[in-house]
């Protein structure tokens, strides 16, 4: 066994390396960007370079830096991760020929199963079933639109150079072909520096099953199946295994088709093999054809360890220092069921738009693996993929380990940065997908209902209200707050752009009523949790001015000081502006009147309260726009100030 490996990768795939390496007493060197100096995996590491700048092409896509770390700390092999330089044969004959040994597949391989078209090709040689298609050289339009009517429509077109989904779609009616051609061409010059693309039969209600190789260069086994069929736009959202009703004939089928794929190409080490299926109809036999081989570690491989009990990562180590597969395809079974599902920084309402921010609080609950780059304060960089963590769970059934995989993600708390956690616990509590009804398509057929923002009842304002008052600490530690009798404070909060104010009501430290807007809420003090209208109450995470309470996986407000607001308006225009809508009390000032900073203009009553707006700065009043009994909006202009002559 190796002494001493080099992760040449980043965030949780690094860690995830790192703790395999650790277990089996084997040192790791991390290799980190500008942007990831203080992260987990460098702090994790038993040794860290510094590589370059936080674009990827300045660090972790530099082969000969990466190599030249290696040998500088005495690294004996390189284990690249997913992503960055893991399938780039190159990388792989550089690392060779400095003398170190690559995890993973020889650049054969990777090179064979570069390219989609030529994969195909050669996977249809070795006896693996695939898509009918076209997938030769000639990429005339015209000779491609005429293959396309031949195979039949809907097809597919995809860049032979692609991944992630892009350069790929999907062409309904023959007069939509021309079109869909360029387009594709252009984003696969674009993200690939390679425009050919491939035509394939489109398969109606798809599955994704993918079946988890591993081989020694020689022999290989397989280790059961994943259904990654719950993608959105062609991206995997939450994976399993095993597949949800596979026939034992078919995995078999499959498994030997994945066998097939690797021994054709020599394959070492970790591999998948992706299987488009056919799911109209059951699972069958011949209903299953190749798309493409992944010559690396995927990101979904817990969950075919959670029902193998494998270590992939410990396999992968002792494959690549020269030992023998760690065990024969009949020595390996699968126990009970997994799932995964990646929990990203993204804006679900906005797109699904990826998100940055600094996790001011990051927990999940014990029960389930969480395999994660990043801790509690860090950041969520725009420089790399925003994922957060894979929650992971393994129950002895389908139907308990989604249960636990809805109430782990429900448990999952994460403040600081918007994410799709609600989005997770929506699908994992789909009724569909709880049958086991999964095709790809299903997350854009409901992703109406999967998005549905929660509704923000009073009760969770209320929890803000509570925390944002300082409420949550021990009564010793209240300030503000007059224990010896009842006591009024308001709290401003904001959310989604809509100010929410809450008069809350102290009845000693331990009973409040909050007022919000029409709704009372009665809020109680037990054992340290807040129980409100008879509920316990969510626990909640406050950072400066944000509160998030962590209900419907995560509600943030932002505290606004209602002062704040009342003189913001009148900055730099010298407009005092209605700082939230609500009716004019009284005015009190005129028209000429000398004022000074903080003095009082007029009183306005917005949610059964009355606030004072005041002078933010010394002036002449120049014109008063409202009178006493008006209703005004949120912003409405009221008394214009103008500097003293
Ligand atoms: P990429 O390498 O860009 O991820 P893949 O070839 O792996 O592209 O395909 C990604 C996804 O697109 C698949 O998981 C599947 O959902 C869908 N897909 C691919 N090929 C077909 C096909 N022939 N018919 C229907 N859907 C397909």
């Amino acid at each position: 066994m190796f002494d001493k490996i080099l992760i040449a990768n980043r965030g949780e795939i690094a860690c995830r390396v790192m703790e395999t390496a650790r277990g089996m007493g084997v040192a790791t060197v991390a290799v980190y960007s500008d942007a990831d100096a203080t992260s987990k995996h460098v702090a994790m590491a038993d040794e860290a370079v510094h590589i370059g700048g936080a674009a990827p092409s300045e660090s972790y896509l530099k082969g000969d830096v990466i190599i030249a770390a290696a040998k500088e700390t005495g690294a004996q092999a390189i284990h690249p991760g997913y992503g960055f330089l893991s399938e780039n044969p190159d990388f792989v004959d550089a690392v060779e020929q400095a003398g170190l040994v690559f995890i993973g597949p020889n650049a054969d391989a990777i090179r064979k199963m570069g390219l989609k078209d030529a994969a195909k090709a050669l996977m249809h040689d070795a006896g693996v079933p695939v898509v009918p298609g076209y997938h030769g050289e000639n990429q005339d339009p015209d000779f491609l639109a005429e293959e396309a009517g031949k195979i039949g429509y809907p097809v597919l077109i995809k860049a032979v150079a692609g991944g992630g989904g892009k350069g790929m779609r999907l062409v309904e009616v023959e007069n939509e072909f021309a079109d869909a051609l360029t387009s594709a061409q252009n984003e696969a010059r674009t993200a690939f520096g390679n425009e050919a693309v491939l035509i394939e039969k489109f398969i109606q209600q798809p599955r994704h099953i993918e079946v988890q190789v591993f081989g020694d260069g020689t022999s290989a086994v397989h280790l059961f199946e994943r259904d990654c069929s719950l993608q959105r736009r062609h991206q995997k959202v939450i994976e399993e295994a095993p597949a949800p009703d596979m026939p034992l004939t078919v995995r078999e089928a499959m498994g030997a088709a994945g066998v097939r794929a690797a021994e054709a190409i020599g394959y070492k080490g970790a591999g998948t093999v992706e299987f488009i299926v056919d799911g109209s109809d059951g699972l069958r036999e011949d209903g299953f054809w190749f798309m493409e081989m992944n010559t690396r570690l995927q990101v979904e491989h817990p969950v075919s360890e959670l029902i193998t009990g494998v270590d992939l990562v410990e396999w992968q180590l002792r494959v690549a220092a020269g030992e023998a597969l760690p065990k024969a395809q009949e020595d390996l079974s699968i126990t009970g069921h997994a799932f995964e599902a990646r929990l990203y920084a993204e804006d679900v309402p906005a797109g699904f738009l990826p998100a940055t921010g600094r996790l001011s609080h990051l927990s999940f609950p014990e029960d389930v693996r969480a395999d994660s780059g990043v801790r509690s304060g860090d950041d969520i960089s725009p420089n790399y993929d925003p994922m957060i963590a894979k929650v992971i769970v393994h129950g002895p059934t389908r139907a308990v380990a989604l249960k636990q995989l809805a109430r782990g993600l429900e448990k999952t708390q994460v403040a600081g940065t918007v994410t799709n956690l609600a989005f997770l616990g929506a699908l994992a509590r789909h009724e569909g997908f709880g049958r086991g009804e999964v095709d790809t398509g299903l997350i854009a057929r409901d992703i109406d209902e999967l998005v549905k923002a929660p509704e923000i009842t009073p009760r969770i304002i209320a929890r803000a209200a509570l925390t944002a008052s300082g409420l949550d600490r021990t009564q010793a530690a209240l300030t503000g707050f007059h224990l010896w009798g009842p006591m009024v404070r308001s709290v401003c909060l904001r959310r989604a752009g809509e100010d929410l104010l809450c008069k809350v009501m102290s009845d000693g430290a331990d009973r409040v009523r909050l007022q919000i807007g029409d709704d009372t809420v009665t809020a109680e003090r037990r054992a340290g949790r807040w129980i409100l209208d008879g509920l316990l109450g969510a626990e909640t995470h406050r950072d400066g001015h944000v509160v998030t309470v962590f209900e419907h996986s995560g509600v943030a407000f932002d505290i606004i000081d209602p002062l704040a607001i009342e003189t913001q308006g009148a900055g730099g225009s010298g407009m005092t502006l209605a700082p939230m809508p609500g009716r004019v009390v009284s005015v009190h000032v005129e028209a000429g009147q000398t004022v000074a900073e903080g003095d009082r203009l007029a009183v306005l009553e917005a949610m059964k309260m009355e606030h004072s707006l005041t002078a933010a700065r010394d002036g002449v009043v120049a014109e008063i726009l409202v009178r006493a009994g008006d209703q005004v909006e949120a912003g409405a202009p009221l008394i214009q100030l103008e500097d003293e002559e």
